[in-house]
């Protein structure tokens, strides 16, 4: 029995870091509840599919026409059929995880409505607890966490960047298995895809995230926290305040109708801490505060604060981290 299945996105010549997170967390899941891991691959990923191996019992690799380039009527339909077959496959799947990203934003709700099962997103945490499995996720715009118990029946669940380590014990052995995805017809054709200014780090994916608000006082002082994410290797991001006037683009905006982060380290400069900024990277594990107001709410959400100039202190930090 496949007790988790791992939905395994690739992107840019390998599998979405999330990936070997999910992987991992399923390993120690099942180690502790029993049950087998499943990877289940889709479309062109037929150089990678080793990367996969001692990471899961299985890796079922979903191929055909309607995958790559993707479409979501493609994918829906692969990944229904196939997580339909799984039972008769002898790998009935109890958990399907998925990791957050614009295509499980496309193909998850609909593939769990088709099966008929339960669908959780934005989840942050999968654990055991006396035996039972339970899943985590923040309600009221970050305000609470929801806790639920897994009982019988499929659950599709979509998990944070980083909710989970990816460093856990690996050396399954693993069968390697195809199947064929039914032939569809999308409604829908990719004529062309066009990347965006180039980054070298996703926000989404960033282990730090350096972002910057009104408080920046505009796009000539933004070298500054591009320089502090730089200095460790992480990603820029904005409030909304700064990409509504302009100055910066909405794929870097975090927030509730922006980008979700999760990263180690979040660095808040001159950002107010409005509640629809924080249901953004609430679950940011430390975050440092700059700010000239000693009362912003943005300093009831850090672990660090420091009252000041944001102008001043970002390039005075640094400095210091470029002196290591
Ligand atoms: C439906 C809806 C969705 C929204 N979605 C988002 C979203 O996705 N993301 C988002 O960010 N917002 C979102 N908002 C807007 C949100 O409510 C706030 O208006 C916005 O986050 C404010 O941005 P800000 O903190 O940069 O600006 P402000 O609120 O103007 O705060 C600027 C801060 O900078 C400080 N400051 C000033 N000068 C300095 C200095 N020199 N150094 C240090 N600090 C300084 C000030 O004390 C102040 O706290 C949304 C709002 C709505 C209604």
């Amino acid at each position: 029995m496949s007790r988790f299945v791992v939905i395994a996105e690739a992107r840019d010549g390998d599998y979405r870091p999330s990936t070997y997170e999910l992987l991992a967390q399923a390993r120690r899941l099942a180690g502790s509840l029993g049950g087998e891991v499943a990877a289940l691959t889709l479309g062109d990923d037929a150089g990678l599919r080793d990367r996969l191996s001692g990471l899961a019992h299985r890796v079922i690799s979903i191929g055909g026409a309607g995958l790559a380039p993707y479409s979501a009527d493609g994918w829906v339909a692969a990944l229904g059929s196939a997580l339909d077959a799984l039972p008769a496959r002898g790998a009935a799947p109890q958990v399907i995880l998925f990791g957050e990203s614009p295509r499980t934003r496309e193909v998850l709700p609909r593939v769990a409505a088709r099966l008929g099962a339960y669908a959780a997103t934005n989840a942050v945490d999968l654990f055991e607890d006396g035996g039972r499995l339970l899943l985590r996720r923040p309600v009221y715009g970050g305000k609470a966490y929801a806790v639920h118990e897994i009982g019988a029946g499929r659950v599709l669940a979509a998990f944070r960047p980083h909710a989970f380590g990816a460093d856990a014990p690996a050396g399954l052995p693993t069968a390697f298995e195809e199947v064929a995805a039914p032939a569809t017809e999308s409604r829908v054709t990719v004529l062309s895809s066009e990347a965006g200014a180039a980054r070298t780090v996703d926000l989404t994916e960033a282990n730090v995230v350096v972002a910057g608000g009104r408080g920046m006082k505009g796009p000539d002082n933004f070298h500054l926290l591009q320089e502090l994410a730089d200095a460790l290797e992480g990603a820029v991001g904005y409030s909304r305040a700064v990409v509504d006037a302009g100055q910066a683009e909405h794929a870097q905006q975090v927030g509730k109708s922006g980008k979700t982060v999760s990263p180690t380290l979040y660095v808040a400069a001159g950002i107010s801490g409005a509640i629809h900024h924080i249901m953004g990277m609430d679950t940011a594990k430390v975050v440092v505060a700059i700010n000239t107001d000693p009362s912003a709410p943005i300093f009831g959400y850090a672990d660090y604060g420091i009252v000041g100039d944001a102008l001043q202190v970002l390039p005075a930090l640094t400095e210091e981290i470029r002196r290591g």
